[in-house]
């Protein structure tokens, strides 16, 4: 477990998002050499089963509370289903086990029946896939709030994670959550709870209230990242964060922190070729445009 500086080679890299997200912020604490393969060299998560039944399942209970409280049955959630999945299976991945998806997908949407009543719901006008964004200190960061609703003395953010809970993404998952809350604030809503919504089996919903000094906290995390994301930067050396979490990391095959051999320097054409025989990885041609921040669902993402 210990920190180690990598010299990169940035030949074929693109220009870093100068806006944040609370995902690529996760990322960044995580490794910011795994930050760098993703957000520089573009590599990114090859769809799975579990990735494209997240991004079903949020679809449906997009959708699903969009209407009106009375309109929102199992019924209506089937229909839903049937209309969406139809749509994703049709652009599918042939490499995606599509029994497995289904099977994931079943699953989330039974325990989120089993864990509210959707007829219930006290949704904030706009609070579906509301897009949210702040500067801290000079520092852009925005995204997409999956559910903003009415809770005791203010809003309550929930997120969705059509997994069960998984203690290993705990600390990432409430630290994308209060902030969340604090761009909110910023924005002029009063967020008072922060709440993840594992829908595994067994179902679970997790609140936390959303105190001053967390907000402060994950506020001055985010330009404490930026500031070093600029020094990895000019100096082309990331820090390379080994830990348990590198058991889940995509790019360890070709991580020099990682190998007991000499492994090729990151970014040449030798350690992209390792990559590129990775079937865990497919590469983003370079399109995304200075400033946006478009690899939430980027490599090492956990299911959401
Ligand atoms: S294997 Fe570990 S140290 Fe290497 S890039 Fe992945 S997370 Fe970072």
């Amino acid at each position: 477990m210990a920190d180690m500086g990598i010299v990169v080679d940035d030949s074929s890299s693109v220009a870093l998002p100068e806006q944040w997200s609370p995902t690529s912020v996760n990322t960044y604490l995580k490794c910011s050499l795994a930050y760098w393969w993703q957000y520089a060299q573009g590599w990114r998560t090859a769809p799975t089963s579990a990735l494209l039944a997240g991004s079903l399942v949020h679809g449906v209970l997009e959708t699903l509370l969009a209407l009106e409280p009375p309109e929102r049955t199992r019924e209506r959630a089937r229909e839903i289903y049937a209309v969406e999945a139809a749509s994703l299976l049709k652009t599918v991945d042939p490499r995606v086990d599509l029994d497995d998806l289904r099977g994931r997908a079943g699953t989330a949407l039974t325990s989120y029946f089993a864990i509210e009543d959707p007829r219930e719901v006290d949704v904030v006008p706009e609070g579906l896939e509301r897009s949210v964004f702040a500067e801290f200190g000079g520092v852009r960061i925005g995204g997409s709030v999956d559910r903003l609703e009415f809770a005791v003395g203010g809003a309550r953010v929930l997120d969705y994670k059509t997994g069960g809970a998984k203690p290993r993404y705990a600390e990432a998952y409430w630290r994308q959550l209060m902030l969340y809350a604090r761009i909110l604030d910023d924005m002029g809503v009063d967020v008072s709870e922060v709440a993840l919504m594992y829908l595994g089996d067994p179902a679970r919903l997790m609140v936390r209230p959303t105190p001053a000094g967390a907000l402060t906290r994950v506020e001055l995390e985010v330009i404490a990242v930026a500031q070093e994301r600029a020094a990895c930067h000019d100096s082309e050396s990331w820090t390379a964060r080994t830990g348990r979490l590198c058991s889940y990391c995509p790019f360890r095959v070709a991580c020099p922190a990682w190998s007991d051999r000499e492994v090729p320097v990151p970014g040449s054409a030798e350690s992209t070729a390792i990559l590129e025989r990775s079937r865990e990885l497919i590469r983003r041609t370079p399109s995304v445009p200075a400033g946006a921040d478009a690899s939430d669902a980027g490599a090492g993402a956990d299911a959401s």
